[in-house]
């Protein structure tokens, strides 16, 4: 492929990062795509000083004008959507055809809800709530946010930052993850074209170095981070120094309660495809199953013959539904958490359970039944395409088990008895609950978590929530 971006955007211009190179790799074949270099101190401190900036007139204009520019980028990415898709796929191993007819059209998707959500912001009533006083609430921009994205959607990613971000007002500095900046700094050509100098400046570098001088910047007002709950853990204590408002979106291990009345075939279906999408490196994924008594070994049986099914390969090639894990690194601790639970006698890994063979980071799909509640298979987020299933005896167990999980981002709940299903749904703790589906999103709702999955809101009107501040002003008569 021409024309490999690999050049930062600081206030306007494209400049060569002054600091380390990084090696891009394609995990399909584990070979060197490009060197991207990090940003240098001085990069950062640039960087953050041009969206400071920029900041001063940025937040002065209209929605509609915002709007205009957010809708233009919207059109820019549906122009460019092979090449985007092409280096998505080049750069995280996923599948060509889904880079593309799934994640592309999205991508444009949250920045057209965003054009005509800040236009439609309503507020609550003013009024003379203190006699000879009349109050109003104003929702105003923070000013410079750091938003720093993860490996796994990069682009998609970028997108739930930026899109509320700036419709709300706010000028940017963001990092896409030092594995997977190729689509983030090809959306910074677009953006350049579109946006005033400054709103939006994109860095390259690793968490410890960049990230972390990113965010303790004096002029940094906000810092959005999708990662790792450690990572989540790092930033806040950076954050709790200055008192800098923080939107996390960490972890998941969402669980997909199946009761004995379930559509047993939709299950199936939706668990292939939705346990292993992205080789499961996606925080949503359907990957701990809790299976009534009944449905257990049917539903056990026909999810392993499914999920043997998948086919796993190269990002072009004919019918591929996965490829491989991110890195080397991430394929050793999938293949840790499995030969962990395979060393415990009442597990049967009935299908996968082992790396592939030859170039990439290639895992097979894996089914591990018989996981029990206290398996570190069914607590912990593996981040890979691994799919646990529990028996469970009733309602209050399986909602328990579904409750005593750390996490609390996405759920799933299968019955035909719709007030059990909305029982059920009335008790998760989790940000999102899926009745008889899974893994569906939509820009109008909102995505994020409850618990150590983190707090922030992306998608729908509460991201702008998240990022903008509520005001009171008030006139004396
Ligand atoms: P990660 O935490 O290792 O890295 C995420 C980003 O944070 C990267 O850009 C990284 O460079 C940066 N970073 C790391 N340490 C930092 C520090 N000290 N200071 C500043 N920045 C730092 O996560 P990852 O491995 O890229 O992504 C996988 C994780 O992300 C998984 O745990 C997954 O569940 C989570 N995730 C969550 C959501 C969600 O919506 N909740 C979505 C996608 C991924």
């Amino acid at each position: 492929m021409q024309n490999i971006p690999t050049q930062l955007l600081i206030n306007g211009k494209f400049i060569k990062g002054e600091g380390a190179p990084m090696s891009v790799l394609n995990p399909a074949t584990g070979a060197e795509i490009t060197q991207v270099n990090e940003a240098s101190q001085a990069q950062i401190e640039a960087a953050v000083k041009a969206a400071a900036d920029a900041f001063s007139t940025w937040k002065k204009t209209t929605p509609s004008a915002r709007a205009t520019m957010l809708l233009a980028l919207a059109d820019a990415i549906d122009t460019n959507a092979k090449e985007l898709a092409e280096l998505e796929s080049m750069n995280c191993g996923k599948p060509y055809q889904a880079a593309l007819n799934d994640e592309m059209p999205a991508v444009a998707d949250v920045f057209r809800f965003f054009a005509g959500a800040i236009r439609t912001m309503t507020g609550s009533l003013a009024g003379e709530y203190l006699p000879g006083h009349t109050s109003m609430i104003r929702r105003n921009p923070l000013g410079v946010v750091a938003s720093i994205a993860p490996w796994n959607y990069p682009l998609m990613m970028a997108a739930w930052k930026l899109g509320p971000t700036l419709a709300a007002g706010n000028t940017v500095v963001l990092k896409p993850s030092e594995m997977t900046p190729l689509t983030t700094l090809k959306l910074a050509q677009l953006i350049s074209d579109i946006f005033p100098k400054g709103v939006v400046n994109v860095l390259n570098g690793r968490g410890e170095s960049v990230g972390a001088a990113m965010i303790s910047q004096p002029q940094v007002k906000m810092i959005s981070i999708t990662g790792d709950i450690s990572t989540g853990q790092k930033i806040m204590d950076v954050a709790a120094k200055s008192v800098k408002r923080t939107h996390l979106e960490l972890g998941g291990k969402a669980p997909v309660i199946v009761f004995d009345d379930a559509d047993l075939e939709a299950v199936v279906a939706d668990v292939r495809t939705f346990g292993f999408y992205n080789a499961g490196q996606d925080c949503t994924a359907a990957c701990r199953i809790y299976a009534g008594k009944k449905i257990y070994e049917k539903l056990v049986a026909e999810l392993t013959s499914a999920t043997a099914s998948i086919k796993v390969g190269m990002q072009k090639e004919k019918g591929v539904e996965m490829g491989p894990l991110i890195s080397a690194r991430q394929r050793e601790r999938v293949a840790g958490f499995v030969d962990r639970a395979r060393a415990q006698k009442h597990i049967e890994i009935t299908t996968g359970g082992k790396a592939r063979t030859g170039q990439g980071f290639f895992y097979e799909p894996t089914i591990i039944a018989g996981a029990k509640q206290s398996d570190e298979i069914v607590c912990k987020e593996v981040f890979g395409p691994v799919v646990s299933v529990t028996r469970f005896d009733d309602e209050a167990q399986v909602v328990n088990w579904a409750n005593e999980s750390e996490y609390g981002l996405a759920s799933s709940v299968w019955t035909s008895d719709v007030s059990r299903a909305m029982r059920v749904a009335a008790e998760l703790q989790y940000g999102c609950t899926w009745i008889n589906t899974h893994f569906m999103l939509t820009s109008e709702m909102p995505h994020g978590g409850m618990k150590r999955s983190g707090y922030g809101k992306d998608l729908s009107m509460y991201a702008i929530e998240d990022y903008s501040c509520v005001r009171h002003v008030m006139v004396k008569l």
